[in-house]
């Protein structure tokens, strides 16, 4: 950033009326409360002060701070975040959260048009109706309908239609808008999830379908595949509930949080960033640094903690990191999960390390110059 003349002139002179105050203060004898008091109330005034000069003066320094806090609290408390939503808009939190109970949500509209094809009696049947749009599934519209005369399927697709309803409904205001954390949203929705597939656990069969699958390699060079799903999904109601809030709440507050960047004016581009823990994947810490466009980069999958770090435009005077710092960061991480490997590769079965922080000092060291660390990521990435 820079300083301009002004405020820098007007820092030094609160500076000097902070000591004037002070050495006025103590040329009288003071008791310790006293001189205690004397300099905690001139230190406040001054950094009140000082507040103020930053605000006016340098805003643009300011309001980048802000997103860079909320970055710090987001690293330290990945529960929950507060943020401002009512950026966010409606249609936006619409898709998301239908986009991540996706495959429900889809099979729902299917559901929905064949109940309105075969089974216009419900349709029209408008006190049934509120009472499903009011409550939900209950065990009392479920007899209703017995008596009413509706065969099995019929009553469970509409339970089935319900149910998710209900949970689209719990996502956006008690964990989008509300703020709730994502355990306490996960622990409401286990028994709608529970209502739908059972008590035996989640299981979800898309083979033949499509996902998107983002590739990456040595270079930072990515691209997103298509690939077929093979396997069938199977889970517990409890992981399920967690994977649905916990990436909800995670893209919502992405979208906010970009929202909220891009009315700014300050973002020239975006890069992915990864946390760089013991639990990142490869994929991921591969992506840390590179540029990305907004919507190409995370979430690479689900839960995915990765985020956009803003590039700021120049005009700001903000400064940006230099690439090398995402380098560096990026190659200490491939060190370190290669030699973890390499480690646990000369233990017997059972006796091996759990993650890099058990590594003995010495195996870190010597790490390879770029080209080197070119081939390390290239193993590692297979
Ligand atoms: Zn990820």
């Amino acid at each position: 950033m820079v300083y301009t003349k002004e405020y820098e002139r007007k820092l030094i002179a609160e500076y000097a009326r902070a000591q004037k105050t002070l050495v006025r203060k103590f040329s009288a004898p003071l008791s310790r409360h006293a001189a205690k008091e004397a300099i905690d109330s001139t230190l406040l005034l001054t950094a009140a002060m000082q507040t103020e000069l930053i605000l006016t003066e340098i805003q643009a320094e300011y309001l980048a701070g802000l997103y860079l806090e909320s970055d710090l609290i987001a690293g330290k408390i990945p529960a929950y975040v507060g943020f401002d939503f009512s950026g966010a808009s409606r249609v936006g939190i619409n898709k998301l959260t239908r986009d991540t109970i996706g495959h429900i949500g889809k099979f729902n509209e299917e559901l929905a048009n064949e109940l309105k094809l075969r089974y216009g009696t419900l349709v029209d049947n408008n006190e049934l109706l509120t009472q499903l749009e009011k409550h939900g599934w209950t065990a009392h519209t479920e007899n209703r309908m017995v008596k009413m005369g509706f065969d099995r399927g019929t009553i469970n697709l509409v339970k089935h239609q319900t149910t998710t309803n209900k949970m689209l409904q719990i996502l956006e205001q008690q964990g989008i808008r509300g703020n709730i954390p994502p355990n306490e949203v996960a622990r409401q929705l286990i028994p709608y999830i529970k209502g739908i597939f059972g008590t035996e656990g989640v299981t979800i069969d898309n083979i033949g379908s499509v996902r998107k699958v983002l590739i990456v390699n040595a270079d930072g060079k990515y691209k997103w595949v298509n690939k077929k799903v093979t396997r069938v999904f199977h889970t517990t109601a409890n992981n399920y509930a967690d994977i649905i809030a916990r990436s909800t709440i995670i893209d919502a507050n992405r979208l906010a949080r970009h929202q909220t960047l891009q009315q700014s004016g300050f973002v020239k581009a975006y890069r992915s960033i990864a946390v760089m823990d013991e639990r990142t994947g490869y994929h991921d810490a591969m992506m840390h640094g590179v540029i990305v466009k907004w919507g190409e980069g995370p979430p690479y999958h689900a839960r995915c903690r990765c985020e956009y770090e803003p590039i700021w435009k120049k005009s700001t005077g903000l400064t940006n990191r230099p690439e090398s710092f995402y380098d560096d960061k990026r190659d200490k991480f491939f060190w370190k999960q290669h030699q973890l490997k390499k480690y646990n590769a000369t233990l017997p079965k059972g006796s091996k390390i759990p993650n890099a922080n058990f590594l003995p000092r010495d195996m870190l060291k010597g790490m390879p110059g770029k080209e080197g660390m070119r081939a390390v990521r290239k193993e590692m990435l297979g």
